[in-house]
């Protein structure tokens, strides 16, 4: 479909809503697409880019960074504490921060490079038990450890669960994050990002839709 045509169902949404266009990242998910594919895109001059796994994206990113200036890229995918390091070193965001002791090593290695990534703590909203994301009751407790860390965090990430009405999972993100006196929510995939901007979505997080169908199971 291509970049274009997001950014104009974007527009679209973000008008229904009320809402200015501008408040809302468009993050093109090039996890294990061809890399003709992500290049193709990056030529036509789209700059922010969403990777599930740390080594992949390590395998990836440097080259496309060397020849295209201004890259911002955002680690979507769960991340195992013994990948932080690289992870502070390539990412301009981190989405998937679920649990104090992540964050605790985030903000040592940021401390250590003196910058970090912004940070978005995931929420499992649909308490999942095979889900990453930290639970409902959690939230609360994780945002202020983000911020007693002085980790640069900018909202909260959900992925609803495939069976429900993702609209009501965002709209329950959106409270959380409400509560907490955050701005950032980072929500809505291809099937259901319009929906996600009507409840306040201000990074989604779109791949097959802007790619074509990944190749390779993520
Ligand atoms: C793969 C992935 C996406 C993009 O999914 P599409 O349905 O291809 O748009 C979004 N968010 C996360 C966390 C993902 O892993």
């Amino acid at each position: 479909m291509g970049v274009s045509e997001i950014t104009a169902r974007i527009g679209a949404a973000a008008r229904k809503a009320g809402r200015d266009p501008a408040e809302i990242t468009l993050i093109a998910v090039s996890k294990v697409q061809p890399l003709d594919r992500v290049e193709a895109v990056l030529a036509e001059g789209h700059r922010v880019y969403g990777e599930n796994r740390v080594q992949e994206a390590q395998g990836k990113w440097p080259a496309f960074r060397e020849k295209y200036s201004g890259i911002d890229l955002h680690l979507i995918g769960p991340l195992q504490s013994n990948k932080t390091r690289p992870a502070v070193e390539l990412f301009d965001a981190i989405h998937t921060v679920d649990r104090a002791k992540l964050a605790r090593r985030l903000a040592d290695h940021a401390q250590e490079r003196g910058q970090s990534p912004d940070i978005f703590v995931q929420v499992n909203t649909g308490d999942e038990t095979q889900k990453a994301g930290c639970a409902l009751s959690e939230v609360d407790a994780l945002v202020t450890e983000c911020r007693a860390l002085d980790l640069p965090l900018k909202g909260l990430m959900c992925i609803p669960p495939i069976d429900e009405e993702p609209s009501l999972h965002f709209a329950l993100l959106a409270k959380l994050a409400a509560r907490n006196g955050l701005t950032g929510l980072s929500m809505g995939m291809s099937g259901d990002f319009e929906s996600a901007i009507a409840q306040g979505a201000t990074h989604i997080r779109v791949g097959s839709a802007i790619f074509g169908d990944r190749v390779k199971p993520a």
